[in-house]
């Protein structure tokens, strides 16, 4: 079964893009998923083909028309699950993406100004999904993040390489540490444990780094995954990259 993309998009030319390279590329060519881009422009109906108009309440930019991302959307369909990339969305996540790339594929609606109007979301069975707490200028370069993750995923893209469940997020935790050769750079060398073979050491190293790196560095993901919250002695500091204030 091929995993069908489909982008809805005003720069379709930015597709496939960095997926034609590498892994997904070569899967794309061996047709383990398809990507199709449609011109949202080619469905707008006035004489200047416009597609967004000034928003409603006054302020700056623009806006992405319903009536004309409704009719682009309806023409691929909705036998997929159809998400816009928005930061209103809810935020993608790891177990989000194993269950897109699990289905028969996915259609994205890129936005670009100061978004979409509204009252598609109420018009249509369409999702928003946000990639994180930032602002883009437009939602292609957020397509192609949530493609890339979903079609790692597909069976033969990646191989026997890594789709596997030690990454970070897939058990709730990040991945521990990793090191390769050579054994001593500038000074600094690989941990002992990992040199040692002794693969029930080793397990149960790497279980244990997981653990405090995710404590120190993600409390919200420890959180989730211990039900334990995280003190902070200061109680200002969120997490291990933030400045002490
Ligand atoms: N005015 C909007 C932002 C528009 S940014 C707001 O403040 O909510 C223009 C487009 O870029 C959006 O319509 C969306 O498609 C895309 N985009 C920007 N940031 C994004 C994010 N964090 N996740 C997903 N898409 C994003």
């Amino acid at each position: 079964m091929t995993f069908r993309a489909s982008v809805l998009t005003l720069y379709p030319e930015m597709f496939p893009g960095p997926l034609g390279l590498s892994l997904a590329g070569r899967g794309l060519r061996e047709g383990r998923w398809s990507l199709d881009a449609v011109q949202i422009r080619d469905f707008a109906t006035d004489k200047h083909r416009s597609v967004d108009d000034t928003p409603a309440g006054g302020g700056a930019g623009m806006v992405l028309r319903a009536d004309v991302l409704a009719a682009a959307c309806d023409s691929v369909g909705y036998d997929r699950p159809m998400l816009a990339m928005s930061p209103r969305g809810r935020p993608l996540t790891q177990a989000r993406v194993r269950d897109l790339a699990a289905g028969p594929g996915v259609s994205i609606l890129c936005g670009r100004f100061e978004g979409f109007d509204e009252r598609l979301f109420e018009a249509r069975a369409i999702e928003p999904v946000s990639i994180g707490d930032y602002i883009l200028s437009g939602g292609e370069m957020a397509a192609l993040t949530l493609l890339d993750a979903c079609v790692r995923l597909l069976p033969g893209v990646m191989g026997a390489a890594s789709s596997g469940d030690d990454e970070s997020f897939e058990s709730g935790l990040l991945e521990y540490p990793q090191y390769t050769r050579p054994v001593t750079w500038e000074g600094r060398t690989i941990p002992e444990v990992l040199r040692s073979g002794d693969h029930a050491r080793i397990a149960a190293w790497r279980h244990a780094t997981a653990e405090t790196d995710t404590r120190l560095r993600r409390p919200d993901l420890w959180e989730r995954h211990t039900g334990v919250r995280v003190q902070s002695p200061s109680g200002a500091r969120r997490n291990d990259w933030d400045e002490d204030t």
